[in-house]
């Protein structure tokens, strides 16, 4: 009995050390682990044209289901997967998720929606980077998406690099954003250097629309820059009937937030699609 007794014992420790094993390995290990065993899946926001209220494409957004965390929000894990290196396999990830994700979404949003995909600026520079494009693009419906990468300049390349990039994006018939404008990582020289197609403006700006008395003058200089170096505006975040109206008096081309629609899963686009025909 006692030697069957320690047996049961050594294996509940031993079971306990795997435990705290699998909870105490880096995040590097457990995003990799998660990659290998489908943990992450991509839920889709759609965009909106301000002046039809139609639906423009939809913003494509990483998920982590933990199987003993649960959710994590990418605001964590995006930075870990930065730091650790592993955000260039676990953006081919997201490439690929999006290509199992292709037949429903051809089936929820019409030919020439834009299908937006956030890149980490560091993957710009990763020798990879031209191959996880290409691979992405070989396996697209041909003219049916336009691809709008959207970047930040938050720890962006060295400028040279980045506008060599750029230009082989659009070569590829890649749409490119300026993501988070307004977060005050955005430097205003980027943009007339850049020649970029969209720029977003953060929601934390948007959500400042009626409660900080700056915001306005602020907002509608950015709009009025955007134009004159012929980008079109987006607004991210957008929460309340009074910021949509105020961002429509001012001509901003799209929006996006939970006033108009949170992050869907690919099932609820889908069906969020059937029941808005008009869109
Ligand atoms: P982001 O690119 O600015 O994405 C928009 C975020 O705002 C999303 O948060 C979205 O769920 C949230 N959002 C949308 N509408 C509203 C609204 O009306 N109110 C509020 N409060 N929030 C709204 P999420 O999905 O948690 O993503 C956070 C950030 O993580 C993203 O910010 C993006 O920077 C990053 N991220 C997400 N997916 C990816 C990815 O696949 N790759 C990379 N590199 N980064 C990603
Ligand atoms: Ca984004
Ligand atoms: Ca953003
Ligand atoms: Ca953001």
């Amino acid at each position: 009995l006692t030697v069957l007794g320690s047996l049961v014992l050594s294996l509940m420790l031993g079971a306990l050390y795997y435990y705290m094993l699998l909870l105490r390995q880096s995040p590097e290990r457990a995003m990799r682990r998660g990659i290998r065993r489908g943990e992450f899946f991509v839920e889709y926001q759609p965009v909106f044209h301000t002046a039809t209220a139609s639906l423009g494409g939809v913003e494509a957004l990483l998920r982590w289901q933990h199987p003993t965390e649960g959710r994590i929000s990418p605001d964590l894990f995006i930075p870990y997967a930065e730091n650790e290196g592993v955000i260039v396999p676990l953006t081919r990830h997201l490439f690929s998720l999006i290509v199992a994700d292709l037949p429903q979404l051809m089936q929820a949003l019409p030919p020439h929606a834009k299908l937006g995909l956030n890149l980490s600026p560091s993957h710009l520079s990763a020798p990879s980077f031209h191959d996880d494009v290409s691979g992405l693009l070989s396996k697209m419906p041909n003219n049916y998406f336009t691809l709008v990468f959207e970047i930040t300049e938050r720890g962006m390349v060295e400028e040279e690099h980045a506008l060599a990039e750029f230009a082989w994006l659009h070569s590829q018939g890649i749409e490119i954003a300026i993501d988070d404008f307004g977060t005050g990582h955005s430097a205003l020289i980027y943009l007339q250097r850049f020649a970029l197609d969209y720029l977003k403006i953060d929601r934390g700006f948007v959500n400042s629309i009626g409660q900080d008395t700056v915001t306005a003058p602020v907002l509608d200089a950015v709009i009025s820059l955007a134009k004159k170096l012929k980008m079109l505006t987006v607004a991210e975040g957008v929460e309340t009937a009074e910021q949509m109206s105020f961002l429509q008096e001012r001509d901003v081309n799209f929006m996006q937030g939970y006033y108009f629609c949170k992050p869907l899963s690919i099932e609820e686009l889908v069906e969020f699609c059937r029941a808005n025909p008009a869109f």
